[in-house]
Parts: structure tokens; C-alpha cells; sequence
């Protein structure tokens, strides 16, 4: 599948232009001309004369006039994220959770039925199986790699297909591509997970997606200091979104995470270029690695969904996991070695990490190890991967 905006000249020049959308702002003289936008710490915004008040109040989300619904400091990173994604509109969430759920909220009913990878997210999968069944949405979890399983499982009620390319654990693909023109061609919605490819090296609107949503948790906030969320889309899906999930639920990114927020998108850009390369020294060595029986990681060419991931991604970021020779007892004991590498959930920060996954519950004899390479020396990860089982012998 090719796509306009992903050819390769193209891809050099977006990356490029990404640098300067992070980086620079207009001069704002309603800010002195700050050079970083303020911390409005209020939760109201007064106004002069009734009228005006009544004014703002025809457009809650484009107007100020209280902190559930728009702050300016949050509105800032709100553009600059969209400005990075290539989308009209995006909202700011107080986690990524809180975005995935507002986003699914804002396209089912009861009596829907929602098709879903079923290598998402743990907690997304959650909220589709548990807690959306209590309102009569029904979910299929599918494997998502094969269109035909898209078209397999359409029901006439399905309203959503909730997509998550790569996932997180296994690094699975989706077309995107075609499941939009699929969802489209019967009047579904898409909605996609893009938090491992961030706006950087994947932008899902281009291919005909509705809603893409972020963990800004992860790389966007970079700094494993704050925990965020955004929906970006059309302008007409996310005012939709503002008004009613984002106002009536409440689930609001606050003025000072979305400060923290902005001082980390100003280096996105240039960390992912830092995490793309280290990210495929460190998978590239992990595959000489006795232990390890095969890596999965959509940019090394073993990958079986590699070509497609050429075709819709630009460039790849540095969370991927292995499949090893030996249990599961015996990997935790490597892990607890590593010196570089912190056992700890979540990725996207400067820190490199490590987990330790049982394969299923039956079968602990191989598991799935999943590293996220930070921003150290990739020489010296890789040199604390192979200390660490030296040192178990
Ligand atoms: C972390 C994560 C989420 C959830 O984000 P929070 O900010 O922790 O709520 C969703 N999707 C993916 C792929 C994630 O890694």
C-alpha cells in the first residue's frame, strides 16, 4: 500500500518540518511575548461586561472562561500536538486511558457492537469487555493483521473499529489504510492507539483514520514525570469530544502537567530520531543473544508485517520485545542483574526499562521480555544486556 505523504523524499522533509513545529511559536503579545507560554493557574476567567461574558460563552471550547473546557496553557500544547499530527483539532486528556475512553464514548451507543485488536492496550481491552458490556456494547477481539478478520467480523450494529498499530507487546501492525476505507465503506468509525509511533513516525489521520489518540505518558511528555492523554481529529469530532466527554466527564489535563507537557514536546522530534537509532542497534544485537529465539520489532526485516510498516510508518521508536529460549524463573533472575535497564512499567522516558511477561498462563517455559531503550549510550545497554546473563552462569 503506498501512501502520498510517506514516500521517502517526503518523509526527510515532514521529519524536517517537525523540528521547527516543535520548536517555534509565534511571538503572542497577550503574553509579552514570553518566549514559553504562561501556567494560567485558574479555573475561571472573568469578563468585563455581561455581554461579552454571554459572547465567549456561544463557544465554550474555543473561548476562556473556565478550566473544564479550555485553559490556554493546555490549548497551547493542544495546537502544537495537532500541528505535529496533521490534524484540525486535539483535546488533552488527564491520561491516555482517560482520552481512549472519552474517544470510544463518543462513538458508541448502547446496542453497538465494536470490533478491537486483541493485543491492545490491557486496561482499553478492559473497558471494552467489562465495563462497556454493562451499557450493551458488545466487543470482538480479533487479530487485526489480516483484513479479511476486520470484514470477518462485521456485524450490522458494528459502529467502531478500535485499532492499535503496533501494539505494545507483540508489535503487531494493522493496514490503516484499509481498515479505514472497510469502517468507511459502511458508515463505521475508526479510532487508533498511536502512542508507540507518536505524531513523529506515524500520522493515522493521513490514511483516512477519525480519532487518533496518545499516551502522553509515554515519548510525548518524554521525562517519566507526568501522565497525560490527547484525541486529536477533524475540528467538527473533537469540539463533539470537548463538549460532552471532555465537559461532562471531567477527565481534564491540569495547566501545569501541560506545561511540563510542552517543555518535552519542544525535543520530540529530536529524541525519537535518538530512540529510532539506538532502539535498532540494541534489537539488532538482542537477535545474537543466546537466549533469545526471535525479536519483535516492526523495523528489523524478519518483521512478517515489515513492508507494511515501510508503507504507513516513517520511522520506528524504541520499545520492542523478544521471545526466549529459556522460563520465565530464569529471565526475571537476568533482569534483576541489568544495571542499565530498571524493572518498571511504562516507557517513553529517558530511562531504559525492562519487563518480564509470562507467554500465557499455562506455559512458563519461554516468555516474552520487552525492553525500552532510553537515551544512554546503545553500546553500553547492549554491553549491560550481555553482563547480566554472563553474570547468571
Ligand atoms: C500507557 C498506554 C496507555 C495508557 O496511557 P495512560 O497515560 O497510562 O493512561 C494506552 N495505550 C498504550 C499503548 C500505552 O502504552
Amino acid at each position: 500500500m503506498s501512501s502520498t505523504n510517506n514516500q521517502p523524499d517526503n518523509r526527510e522533509d515532514s521529519r524536517e518540518r517537525q523540528f521547527t513545529q516543535a520548536a517555534h511559536d509565534p511571538i503572542d503579545l497577550r503574553h509579552h511575548g514570553a518566549i514559553h507560554v504562561p501556567i494560567y493557574q485558574n479555573s475561571l476567567f472573568a469578563f468585563d461586561t455581561y455581554e461579552a461574558f454571554e459572547q465567549a460563552f456561544q463557544s465554550l471550547m474555543h473561548n476562556h472562561v473556565y478550566s473544564r473546557g479550555n485553559n490556554p496553557t493546555v490549548e497551547f500544547l493542544e495546537k502544537k500536538l495537532a500541528e505535529l499530527e496533521g490534524a484540525e483539532g486535539a483535546k488533552c486528556f488527564a491520561s491516555g486511558m482517560a482520552a481512549i475512553s472519552s474517544s470510544i464514548l463518543s462513538v458508541v451507543q448502547q446496542g453497538d457492537h465494536v470490533i478491537c485488536v486483541d493485543q491492545a492496550y490491557g486496561p482499553t481491552r478492559e473497558f471494552f469487555s467489562v465495563y462497556l458490556t454493562r451499557f450493551g456494547i458488545e466487543t470482538t477481539f480479533i487479530d487485526g493483521s489480516s483484513i479479511d478478520h476486520w470484514r470477518e467480523a462485521i456485524r450490522p450494529n458494528t459502529k467502531l473499529f478500535y485499532l492499535e498499530s503496533p501494539t505494545t507487546m507483540l508489535f503487531e501492525l494493522q493496514n490503516l489504510q484499509a481498515c479505514a476505507e472497510l469502517a468507511k465503506s459502511f458508515g463505521a468509525r475508526t479510532i487508533i492507539d498511536s502512542t508507540w509511533a507518536t505524531p513523529c513516525f506515524q500520522n493515522p489521520l493521513a490514511l483516512g483514520i477519525d480519532l487518533v489518540v496518545h499516551s502522553i505518558t509515554k515519548y510525548i511528555g518524554g521525562h517519566s514525570d507526568c501522565v497525560g492523554g490527547v484525541i486529536l481529529g477533524s475540528q467538527e469530532l473533537v469540539d463533539h469530544i470537548g463538549y460532552n466527554e471532555y465537559m461532562l466527564l471531567g477527565g481534564i489535563m491540569t495547566p501545569q502537567t501541560a506545561a511540563l507537557i510542552s517543555k518535552g514536546l519542544r525535543t520530540l522530534p529530536l529524541r525519537m530520531q535518538r530512540h529510532e537509532e539506538s532502539g535498532l542497534v540494541v534489537a539488532n544485537h538482542v537477535s545474537t543473544l543466546p537466549f533469545v529465539h526471535h525479536v519483535n520489532h516492526p523495523g528489523l526485516p524478519s518483521h512478517p508485517q515489515y513492508e507494511l510498516g515501510r508503507s504507513q510508518m516513517s520511522g520506528y521508536s524504541s520499545l520492542f520485545s523478544f521471545v526466549t529460549r529459556e522460563p520465565l524463573k530464569k529471565m526475571k533472575q537476568w533482569a534483576d542483574n541489568l544495571q542499565l535497564f530498571k524493572i518498571g512499567v511504562s516507557w517513553g522516558g529517558f530511562e531504559s526499562l525492562v519487563t518480564v511477561n509470562p507467554r500465557s498462563r499455562e506455559n512458563d517455559e519461554a516468555c516474552i521480555v520487552r525492553l525500552y531503550v532510553g537515551l544512554e549510550n546503545p553500546a553500553d545497554l547492549t554491553a549491560d544486556l550481555e553482563r547480566a546473563w554472563a553474570s547468571l552462569a
